[in-house]
């Protein structure tokens, strides 16, 4: 059972739409951040699909809601709907924080921020490193564009012929043109050439949904000789915490971290966009991610 505040009538609202959310772990972390810090809020989950989500913003709007978030499948769709975007949401094309100010609802992005901010908890800095990124999707593309401007050298994105390629295409070309990262978009499916990326790089990252539940055998990483020690594998899925990938590299003797921290570090920014204040993560990560 979660632990909020006495609801009362000044109670401000904000929450999670996605589809499907039953599963999140956002309503804990936050509604005991609230609690925590004797802020009068509390976080629901919300099933909403891509298709109803124009209603359910409106909605939203119209109730006045503090602020929310969007995860898979209204990431991208929600960038159409808010009143403005920032910088990062804009450059990334997707919106995984809405903040109300005074009636005007913005888009944020904060997975990118929290995903870097995830690698230096676990002592990695992305600063003059080179990250072979899986995917091209929400979640890589915040990756990207936030590697990219937190000063990464190279960046070699694989992703397939699919509904993301050519929107990460613009992507790279943005990267290459706004910052001194080298970025590079290669299409998945080559062993030897994903292989050569590795080889060369300090950070393997896999943000795509292979691995994730329940599908935990799919793994876009065929043979661990493909991994080397002195490589950082993270895979931002968290469930389950130890994906097949996460193993292998396990195994073969590299750092791994999985998708819990960049969950609580997107979730704490998300915290201070809508209420001005630090998450108290310390407690929040002893209580509920074991960490
Ligand atoms: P998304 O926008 O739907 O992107 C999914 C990506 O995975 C796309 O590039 C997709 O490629 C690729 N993909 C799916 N199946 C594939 C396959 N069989 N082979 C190759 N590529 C494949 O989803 P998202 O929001 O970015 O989320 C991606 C993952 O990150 C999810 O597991 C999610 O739980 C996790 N995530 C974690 C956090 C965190 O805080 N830890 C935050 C956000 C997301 P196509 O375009 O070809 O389909």
């Amino acid at each position: 059972m979660g632990c909020i505040n006495e609801i009362t009538g000044t109670t401000k609202l904000t929450g999670l739409l996605g589809s499907p959310v039953a599963h999140s772990k956002s309503p804990l972390l936050h509604n005991e951040a609230f609690r925590l810090l004797a802020l009068d809020y509390v976080y629901l989950c919300f099933d909403v699909t891509e298709d109803e989500l124009a209603t359910a913003y409106e909605g939203l709007k119209k109730i006045n809601i503090a602020g929310f978030n969007c995860t898979m499948p209204d990431k991208t769709k929600i960038c159409e709907l808010v009143d403005e975007l920032s910088p990062a949401a804009s450059m990334i094309g997707a919106v995984n924080t809405v903040v109300n100010q005074n009636g005007t609802f913005v888009g944020h992005n904060t997975d990118g921020i929290g995903y870097i901010r995830s690698l230096k908890e676990e002592g990695f800095e992305i600063a003059g490193k080179k990250m072979t990124l899986l995917g091209a999707g929400g979640a890589a593309s915040s990756i990207m564009v936030q590697a990219a401007l937190d000063g990464a050298r190279e960046i070699d994105v694989f992703s397939r012929k699919g509904r993301f390629w050519e929107k990460a295409g613009a992507m790279v070309a943005d990267i290459n043109a706004k910052t001194p990262c080298k970025a590079t978009l290669i299409e998945l499916g080559c062993e030897d050439t994903l292989g050569a990326s590795i080889q060369t790089s300090d950070l393997l990252c896999n943000a795509t949904t292979v691995g994730m539940a329940p599908n935990i055998d799919g793994c876009l990483i065929t043979d661990k000789k493909m991994l080397h020690e002195n490589l950082f594998v993270s895979d931002i899925i968290y469930n389950p915490l130890e994906t097949k990938l996460y193993q292998m590299a396990k195994n073969a003797g590299c750092s791994v971290s999985n998708g819990l921290y960049m969950l609580l570090f997107q979730g704490a920014e998300a915290f201070k966009l809508w209420t001005g204040q630090e998450m108290p993560v310390e407690e929040i990560k002893k209580k509920y991610f074991n960490l």
